[in-house]
């Protein structure tokens, strides 16, 4: 097991005992540990440079007190950055639209959009006390179809049905007119996904994001994707007008870097992780913690 960031600082250290701060000849040494713990952990390239750049800038001239020595004050610095990076503007599910409230769930295929539509159905269900409706515009699998109607039942939520041959846009429009006419505060739609980022998908998506306005349009991405959520994350970011991202397979041995680059690239908060394959694996995002994974 590789050791940690604070086990490799430490080593580095030794020789800069009694310094009262961190200056520029050590933290060079310092901040390539720091760049190796983030390219373990998955983080993208860029958003390593970028991040790190801002960390020596906050760490320069820091001043080691008491116990600490300047291993243990980087390592501090860049708990915080990355927990303040990650945490930014992390809000509940915004609902405050005319009911039915809509979210959109956009993402590849396999990363976890169905699964993690009927997890939110749930805790809105239990949560924010909400009657919820779900729909699959994703015509291009009825498997994806009768999945959603499985994991919405085990959720406790509705499902409006849909099938193979009819248009995203019109299952779109026929499942917000049943929400209205039965008093649904909430419709979440499921859409298709591709295993690659394809422009078919992207007109489609945009088409359904135009037609349905929806107060939240969801970024699900697996964190097991690593350096490749960056071009997925792009990708989304400028077709869609992102709110929030759920970030899935937590539970997997990934440091989840994927986290900081796809926060990073995109602007949007990261508002759920996803724990397990079970309806109830979902938790709300926890950045300082998460923090702490990624690092090591
Ligand atoms: P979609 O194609 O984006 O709709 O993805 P699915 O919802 O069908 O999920 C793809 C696979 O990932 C399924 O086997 C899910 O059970 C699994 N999955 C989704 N979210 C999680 C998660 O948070 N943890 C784990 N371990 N598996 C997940």
């Amino acid at each position: 097991m590789a050791s940690t960031l604070t086990d490799r600082l430490s080593r580095l250290v030794k020789t800069m005992r009694g310094q009262a701060r961190i200056t520029e000849s050590n933290v060079q040494d310092m901040l390539r540990e720091v760049r190796m713990a983030l390219l373990e952990a998955d983080v993208a390239l860029p958003v390593v440079r970028d991040f790190i750049a801002r960390v020596k800038e906050k760490a320069l001239g820091q001043e080691v007190v008491g116990s600490l020595n300047p291993g243990q004050v980087l390592v501090s610095v860049v708990h915080k950055e990355l927990a303040a990076t990650m945490g930014a503007g992390v809000a509940d599910l915004n609902l405050a639209a005319q009911p039915p409230a809509i979210i959109l769930m956009a993402g590849l295929q396999g990363a976890g959009k169905t699964t993690t539509t009927a997890k939110l159905a749930k805790h809105l269900i239990e949560r924010r006390k909400k009657k919820v409706l779900t729909v699959s515009a994703d015509v291009y699998r009825p498997a994806a179809i009768e999945q959603l109607k499985t994991v919405t039942r085990q959720a406790g939520a509705e499902w409006f049905p849909s099938a193979p041959d009819q248009k995203p846009h019109d299952i779109a429009l026929a499942a917000l007119d049943h929400a209205r006419r039965h008093f649904f505060d909430v419709l979440l739609v499921d859409t298709a996904g591709r295993l690659a980022i394809d422009e078919a998908l992207m007109a489609e998506i945009r088409d359904l994001h135009a037609t349905l306005n929806p107060i939240e349009t969801l970024f699900v991405v697996d964190a097991m994707q690593g350096q490749d959520a960056v071009n997925t994350a792009k990708a989304f970011k400028e077709a869609l007008p992102l709110t929030g991202i759920v970030l899935t397979k937590l539970d997997g041995d990934s440091r989840g870097g994927a986290a900081l680059s796809v926060r990073q690239i995109t602007g949007a908060p990261i508002k759920f992780a996803g724990v397990s394959e079970k309806i109830d694996g979902l938790e709300v995002f926890d950045a300082d913690r998460h923090a702490g994974r990624v690092l090591g």
